[in-house]
């Protein structure tokens, strides 16, 4: 697909190049992710400026400045309310953001309940490697009970947050679960996620070489397999809490639940119907150089 705004030119992997080098350890999930966020965007025909890229803090934040387009680095536990924010000022813009484990089910577990009820029309990337990485693999609300991290060397004694029944309990619209050993998956599904009218919520089941040592890459490989070749209904809510429950032996990935009848924030609120323009637009109208005199 080509951008209508500025010129026909057709969107590119290039285009979403950085000249910054990655830095994440040899063999980390995020290379995979980012490759096929990268490939959806493209695949969409999305261009870097119809989309908002934002980013949490941690491993997968560290990113931020690795990737073309506009990017948006917030404060740990974060991004959901300043990602839902952008959503709301600007419609037509592709908002995606992504964000630890840590980060999701720890800080910022609040906003994700509210951001999964009020169907802020986001797609989010939640890398899970069940640890927190950046700061060396201390246990995160999703670390297995009785690992032992770097933070609780005789094991971890609470039970962890389970992704999918978490978001699903809540009435999540769109749900998925892929593994960041499998780009071509991770692509198929950030695509629906991001033409998904609603909050899509997208676990990733990432590998932390540096220090998850109990769930590495080859575990996720030989116990994985996609719902869709199973003859499954995604649109069945109980169905879906079923299938996403086993972590252990047989996990389901690919698309979890989607309500074909979900209506995104923005377009359920009474002030806004009718009304053509964003908000992004209308702001424009107000004088606001009271407030900026004196500012450079
Ligand atoms: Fe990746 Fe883990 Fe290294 Fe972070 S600490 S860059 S998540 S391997
Ligand atoms: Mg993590």
């Amino acid at each position: 697909m080509s951008c209508t705004t500025c010129s026909t030119k057709t969107t590119t992997l290039a285009d979403y190049a950085s000249p910054n080098a990655l830095t994440w350890c040899p063999g980390c999930g995020n290379f995979g992710i980012q490759v096929a966020l990268k490939q959806a965007l493209v695949a969409l025909g999305v261009t870097p400026h119809q989309a908002m890229l934002c980013y949490d803090i941690g491993c997968n934040g560290n990113g931020s400045d690795k990737i073309g387009g506009y990017r948006f680095h917030g404060l740990h536990g974060r991004v959901i309310p300043l990602a839902a924010g952008i959503a709301c000022a600007n419609k037509n813009l592709t908002v995606v953001m992504e964000a630890g484990d840590g980060a999701t089910f720890g800080e910022g577990i609040n906003h994700l309940a509210h951001a999964v009820r009020a169907n802020f029309n986001i797609t989010f990337i939640c890398h899970n490697n069940e640890n927190y990485g950046l700061t060396k693999g201390q246990a995160s609300a999703t670390t297995r009970k009785d690992i032992p991290m770097n933070s609780s060397p005789d094991g971890v004694t609470s039970d962890p947050v389970h992704a999918q029944r978490f978001v699903l309990s809540l009435g999540v619209s769109f749900s998925a679960r892929v593994f960041s050993g499998d780009i071509r998956g991770m692509n198929t599904i950030f695509q629906a996620a991001m033409k998904h009218p609603g909050f899509s919520f997208v676990e990733v089941l990432q590998n932390c070489p540096s220090y998850n040592k109990t769930t590495p890459h080859e575990w996720y490989q030989q116990r994985v397999y996609n719902v869709a070749t199973e003859g499954y209904d995604p649109s069945d809510r109980a169905a879906a809490l079923a299938a996403a429950e086993d972590v252990d032996e047989k996990i389901a990935t690919g698309i979890i639940f989607q309500d074909p009848h979900s209506v995104p924030f923005m377009s359920r609120d009474a002030v806004r119907k009718d009304i053509p323009t964003e908000l992004t637009q209308e702001v424009q109208q107000y004088d606001v150089s009271q407030f900026t005199a004196g500012m450079r």
